[in-house]
Formats: structure tokens, sequence, C-alpha cells
């Protein structure tokens, strides 16, 4: 799939060496949200450096960063986008252009750490790649792991490469799974239940009636997390908890049975873990992603950097509750797709995404999305153990299924 020739040919642009006593990080998608974040964190954090950037369509906001931060590579990913501005010369900056791009920058033999902030399935190549070097890979492209779980964590255990997961329930889950004597391991028998917690996004209140009339504006104004759109809208329908299960399944090899989902509308409280003898522990901290992303970084040492904290001198008051499974039937399609793996996973990202694009293109309602979702999974030819390409060929399946589930 990478032609070993293609990629050191591609390497070997990027020649310069590297500074000896740093940790060299390629931020994947640095002109978003996560992105954003983790050039703040590894700007102020010693021991790091910004080694590459890429970017996708914004091209001035990753020119703009390239010129702060000075990194070794830069990637434009759509050169399309790239070609209706004329690049300057950015000196001591090497630059490139398109997937192979990023693969070469994510398999850099100078490349330390790889924060996979790309979003959806466009960030899985990248990610298999880095996984594929044995690089530590800071993990917050979640849908790599709807979409092909199972291999990636089979070719992370072949190469030896570390996945640190970014997205904050998955953070709080690997911080707490540490309290128990089999470090990190979810499917450890000290481990009773894995407890994702969740806002409940911005409907958490919101009769069926109203859903049907959610606005993309209403959708996209989350009330505690400031994110890119498309998890906004996986926020608001659920489907970002149901993505989550999945995630955690294959992250920390456990039972979808063992996985809960709590509603947390204060999100401070990221996630807990019950143990064998019923103590919960639980990681708290202010809904900020600086914080799991420095922990990826930095594992296994904690270091004092710059990210906000809790203030114990105000009230706090934390709520939970069950979720309402009638109202957010994602979570349905999130523990099913989970049990069954094989190319669920594929179908279900792909559909969403599909799904989600058209919504906020206005082109279906709210309500349609997991409907929509629901209807291609139903529908898909289930395979047991799928190769990869099996997998990316389903995942352009669902996404035709939705367009036709939209033209009808
Ligand atoms: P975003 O939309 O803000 O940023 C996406 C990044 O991906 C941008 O840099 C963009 O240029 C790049 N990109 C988009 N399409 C691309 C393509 N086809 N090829 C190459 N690059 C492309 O998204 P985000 O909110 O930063 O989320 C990034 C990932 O992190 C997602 O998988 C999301 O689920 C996960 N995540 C985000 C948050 C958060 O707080 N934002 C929290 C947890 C997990
Ligand atoms: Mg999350």
């Amino acid at each position: 799939m990478f032609p070993a020739e293609r990629l050191n040919r591609l390497n070997s642009v990027f020649s310069k060496s590297p500074m000896p006593d740093r940790k060299n990080i390629a931020i994947l998608g640095s002109t978003g949200s996560i992105g954003q974040n983790a050039l703040s964190v590894i700007h102020s954090l010693p021991g790091y450096r910004i080694y590459g950037l890429t970017g996708h369509s914004r091209v001035e906001l990753l020119l703009n960063q390239a010129r702060k931060y000075a990194p070794e590579i830069v990637v434009f990913s759509d050169r399309g986008s790239a070609s209706d501005v004329s690049i300057p010369a950015l000196p001591g900056t090497s630059v490139s252009y398109g997937k192979a791009g990023i693969i070469a920058l994510a398999t850099h033999e100078a490349t330390d750490i790889v924060v996979a902030a790309i979003v959806g399935r466009a960030g899985l190549e990248s990610t298999w790649a880095a996984i594929g070097h044995g690089k530590r890979v800071a993990l917050a492209n979640k849908e790599t792991m709807v979409v092909a779980g199972s291999q990636i964590m089979k070719l992370a255990a072949e190469t030896g490469a570390e996945i640190i997961p970014v997205d904050s329930e998955h953070s709080a889950l690997f911080q707490c799974l540490h309290s128990g004597n089999h470090s990190g391991n979810g499917n450890s028998s000290e481990v009773s239940r894995l407890i994702l917690t969740a806002s409940g996004g911005p409907f958490r209140e919101f009769d069926s009636q109203q859903m049907n009339c959610v606005t993309v504006e209403q959708a996209l104004n989350h009330p505690t997390w400031e994110m890119g759109p498309k998890i906004t809208i996986d926020s608001a329908t659920m489907m970002n908890k149901a993505l989550e299960i999945i995630e955690a399944r294959w992250l920390f090899g456990i039972d979808p049975a063992k996985i809960e989902v709590v509603v947390h509308p204060q999100s401070i409280v990221h996630s807990m873990v019950e143990f064998c003898d019923g103590s919960v522990i639980s990681q708290m901290s202010p809904p900020d992603m600086k914080l799991p992303i420095q922990y990826a970084l930095t594992y296994p040492d904690r270091i004092a950097g710059d990210c906000p904290r809790l203030d114990f001198e105000s009230r706090l008051d934390l709520e939970f509750h069950p979720p309402d499974f009638d109202r957010f039937p994602a979570l349905k399609l999130g523990y099913e797709v989970a049990r069954q793996g094989g190319t669920t996973g594929a179908v279900l990202n792909g559909a969403n995404e599909a799904a989600v694009a058209a919504f906020l293109n206005k082109e279906i309602s709210f309500t349609d999305i997991v409907a929509a979702c629901r209807e291609v999974l139903d529908n898909h030819e289930y395979e047991s153990n799928p190769s990869l390409e099996a997998l990316l060929a389903q995942d352009v399946w669902a996404r035709e299924e939705i367009n036709k589930w939209i033209a009808c």
C-alpha cells in the first residue's frame, strides 16, 4: 500500500539532521482544533520540538504556523487548495504536498512522536503508517480505531508502536487503568467496567419533536467543548460516544459488555474505571484538550506544563445520569459495532461521515443522520475478518449508500 521505494524517495527530501536531545513531534492536522492545541502545548514544553506540520484546506493558517514555529517540514495535503495560493519560500522548512507527503513525515526516521489529529477516515493511512514504523502515536483520530481497530492493535503489537490516547475519555481511562496491578490493560480480571462519560451535547434535554427541528447552527453550539465541526455534530447526535465505545473496545481490548456510558453534563470527570473490589477511579480536569495531548507526549512522566486547573474555591457540582437510548439511538449502533467488529466499524464510520457532511450542507435533517447510518449498516454485507483494503472498500460503499439515501 505504501511502496518503500516511494517513501524512501520522499524521506530523502527531508534530509536535515534532528536536534539530538529533543523529541521531534509531527502534528498531522495542525490547522484543526486538536492541532492548534497541540502546537500551544508543545511550544511551552521543554524537551519537545515541532518537527513537522500538515494541513489541508486552510493554507494561510498553515503558512502562518510554519512562519511562527519554523518546523523542518510542512505538508500541504490538499494540492487544490495549495495551488490557489502562492507558497512563499520558508527558510529552513521543506515543503511537500499530498497524502504521500503526510506519510513521509509520519514515518520519517527523525520523527519521534506523531500527533494523529486529522479528522475522519482521511487520517487512517498516515496513522497506520506511523504505527507500522513503530512510532509513538498520540491518537486523536478516533475514526482510525473505529474503521480498523482490530488491525491497528495487531500492527502495533508487531512493530512495538505505542498508541497513547488523546481523546479525553480514553486518556482518562488510560490514566485510571494505571491504578490496577496490570497497568493499562483493560482486559485484566481486575477491571469490572470502563465508564465513559458524555456531556450529552446541546440536546441532552430535547424531546423527540424538538430533535426533529434542530438546525445546523444549534448543533454546532456545544455547551462545554470547542471542537471541529464534524466531532461537534457527532457530540450532538451522541454518535461521538458510539465511536468512543468502539475506540475503547479496541484500544483497551475489553469486552463491550463491560463498557458503560454515563451522562455527565459538566465534562469535569473525563471517564472512570471500576475495579473488581468496587473501587471507582476517575480522572478530573477542566474541559480542555491540552492536558490529554500533553500526557500523550510525556507519558509515563507528568510535568507541570501550562494546562488549566480545577478551582475548588468555588462550588463544583458534578451530576451523573444514565443515557437515553431512545432519544439517542446512535448509542445502540456503537454497542452493536463494538460487539460485531469485522466490517461494521468501517461502514458505520463512512456512513456517519457522509451523513454529517450532508447535514452540514443542509441536505438532510439532524435526526436523519443516525437513521441513515442504521439503514446502511443493516444493508451491508458483513465480513468478520476483513483486510485493510476490504475495510476501505466498505467505507466507499457506505458513503455511496448515504448519497443514494439522500437522493431518494
Ligand atoms: P478539525 O476539523 O478542527 O481539524 C481537522 C484537521 O484535519 C485539520 O488540520 C485539517 O486540515 C485536517 N484534514 C481535514 N481533512 C483532511 C484530509 N482529507 N486530508 C488531510 N488532512 C485533513 O478537527 P478536530 O476537532 O481537531 O478533530 C481532529 C480529530 O481529533 C478527530 O478525529 C476528532 O474526532 C478527534 N478529537 C477531537 C477533539 C476536539 O476537542 N476537537 C477531542 C477528541 C478527539
Ligand atoms: Mg472524547
